[in-house]
């Protein structure tokens, strides 16, 4: 059994896939070829904003898009402790300082009330100078945006929405990487929608920030390559990734994000009175990057995720550390008392294999090893 199925599924996209991948071979088109800007195009469609910039990864979609706002020293950006490293990495980048917030304990995202107390907290001692929240769509399923937009407007910030993990998720039929001044997305394999190898978006109603972004994600190039009107990077997105996205980005709307969607409500079902299992509000669609549950303590998720294993059922912890406890940032002085739900989950949550290609027997057998040794655990 796979944890994400990606051989499955590439034996089902195999006869799409091979073609565009031939293509792009034949043509000899690896950089900047027409699949990017047919992908960009059909993103931005989905997506439901006016701009794609698609670049060669999600951690460099993050960093550019602070860049289009030239976030520095001296100022600073929200960030949820429980994450991906990369949501506040980037914003030490760049010079600025993260600020991190504690999540909720039910969504696993950014708690709008602890951001609202970490504003003003930043603003009373008068050091750093607020600008960006960067809300992470963790696991799939959207941040509160409409709690979180209110604050943002209040207070003078930019919404920088960490979509790596959301592509998919819905509020009110609205998608995400469209809720932030600024959206990015990741295509790493493991993502809702990957491709094979690294790459990343970023999306924007911004048309200035989209000039600037598909300017430094060519050396700053001004009206053509060889003319460079400000410092840059390079980070495209291969023209072969973009032909193995088009038939898969196909694939997740016409039935992948349904198939995942149907796995988490037969693992609730099934789950749902022995552990923690995932709540989703009534105006969300989650794309399910993650099936996470919560056990009792430490203790009785470690067992189970060795007991899980000895069955041949692989399991995955995100996160095991909450980002104010990374080394990387040991320079940093935190409260810890800030963080007690972000450092519970990292001792409790265990992740289950979760894929559209999973098979009801599949869910049916891991379930039922579950709740066998929870019966056996707690007896
Ligand atoms: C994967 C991920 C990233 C980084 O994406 P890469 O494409 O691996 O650089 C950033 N933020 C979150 C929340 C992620 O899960």
């Amino acid at each position: 059994m796979q944890f994400r199925d990606l051989k499955k599924q590439y034996d089902v996209l195999k006869e799409e896939i091979d073609a565009g991948i031939n293509d792009v071979i034949t043509n000899t088109s690896f950089i900047s070829g027409r699949q990017v800007e047919e992908l960009e195009k059909e993103l931005a469609e989905y997506v439901g904003v006016k701009h794609c910039v698609t670049c060669a990864n999600g951690t460099d979609a993050l960093s550019m898009a602070l860049m289009a706002w030239d976030l520095k020293e001296g100022e600073c950006a929200f960030v949820p402790d429980f994450t991906f490293f990369a949501s506040g990495e980037t914003v030490a980048f760049e010079g600025a300082t993260p600020v991190f917030v504690d999540v909720d304990q039910q969504t696993y995202n950014m708690d709008p009330v602890k951001l609202e107390e970490a504003i003003l907290k930043v603003k009373k001692e008068g050091k750093l100078v607020p600008r960006v929240i960067v809300t992470v769509d963790l696991f799939g399923l959207p941040a509160d945006y409409e709690a979180i937009r209110t604050i943002a407007d209040k207070y003078g910030l930019k919404i920088l929405e960490d979509g790596a993990q959301g592509f998919g998720g819905e509020i009110n039929g609205k998608r995400a990487c469209s809720f932030g001044d600024i959206s990015t997305t990741s295509f790493f394999p493991a993502k809702p929608l990957g491709c094979y190898g690294d790459g990343g978006a970023i999306f924007t109603d911004d048309d200035e920030a989209d000039a600037y972004l598909r300017s430094i994600r060519v050396h700053g190039k001004g009206s053509f390559k060889y003319d460079n009107v400000r410092i840059g990077w390079n980070s495209r997105l291969d023209t072969l990734q973009a032909a193995i996205l088009l038939p898969k980005l196909h694939a997740f709307i016409k039935y992948e994000r349904d198939a995942v969607n149907k796995a988490a409500a037969r693992y609730t079902e099934l789950l749902g009175d022995a552990v923690v299992t995932p709540v989703v509000g009534e105006k969300y669609i989650s794309s399910w990057a993650q099936y996470c549950i919560q056990l009792k303590d430490e203790a009785e998720r470690d067992a189970l995720q060795a007991y899980l294993k000895e069955q041949g059922i692989p399991t995955m912890i995100y996160y095991p550390k909450p980002m104010h406890c990374q080394e990387a940032f040991a320079g940093m002085v935190f409260d810890e008392d800030e963080f007690q739900v972000s450092d519970r989950l990292c001792r409790t949550v265990l992740e289950l294999p979760m894929h559209p290609y999973l098979e009801e027997e599949e869910i049916s057998f891991i379930a039922q090893h579950i709740l066998d040794f929870i019966k056996k655990n707690r007896a």
